[in-house]
């Protein structure tokens, strides 16, 4: 093979399947690893292909990383964002629990996990176990009403305790969040729709 096609066979690669690191890129190739370097010279400089830990990938690569909330299409992400993983592998990112939750209810039935932070030590929890903790007077800029996520029960009562508010379940939040977005205009989210009476 020449370099040049190399370098196809490698992008088709990279393209069908995702990262491969060098060594196994010379392995499948045929060719050492100081080959494959010197193959992928001019690609990773005309930014085709980028070089990570996790070894070589496509540039454009659909990332995960943060392209705006999926639900209110915010661009900005509060303290605890959630993320919502499909059966089919494809992440959601969601500016806060309001929209993680509020998703999560559209889309249920393709939801294989829900993931939200503790608001206090920051450890990812899945959403379904997570406490949550509405109308406190902390105010955090994101959608309204707001909601924050609690690993531990008797830490969201402690911070309802200095800073106000309600604790909900996972179900129920789903359901008090539903409830006001029915009945006010409190969100600042799909400000369009809520134009219409
Ligand atoms: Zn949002
Ligand atoms: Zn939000």
């Amino acid at each position: 093979m020449l370099p040049n096609e190399r370098r196809q066979q490698l992008l088709k690669w990279l393209k069908d399947e995702g990262p491969l690191s060098i060594s196994d890129i010379s392995t499948r190739l045929r060719v050492s690893e100081m080959t494959v370097y010197r193959d992928i010279k001019p690609l990773l400089e005309e930014n085709k292909i980028v070089k990570s830990s996790g070894g070589l990938s496509l540039r454009n690569q659909p990332q995960e990383t943060l392209k705006g909330c999926s639900y209110c299409l915010k661009e900005s992400f509060s303290r605890n964002p959630v993320q919502i993983i499909a059966h089919d592998s494809q992440v959601e990112q969601l500016c806060c629990p309001h929209c993680g939750l509020l998703r999560f209810k559209a889309i249920e039935d393709e939801v294989s996990q829900i993931i939200c932070r503790d608001f206090l030590n920051d450890m990812t929890i899945s959403a379904k176990l997570a406490h949550y903790l509405l109308d406190t007077d902390l105010n955090l800029n994101c959608c309204e009403p707001q909601v924050l996520t609690f690993s531990s029960r008797k830490q969201a009562e402690q911070f309802k305790k200095g800073f106000g508010g309600t604790v909900l379940g996972f179900e129920e939040a789903i359901e008090e969040i539903e409830l006001r977005m029915a009945g006010k205009r409190s969100c600042d989210c799909h400000s369009s729709e809520e134009l219409i009476d």
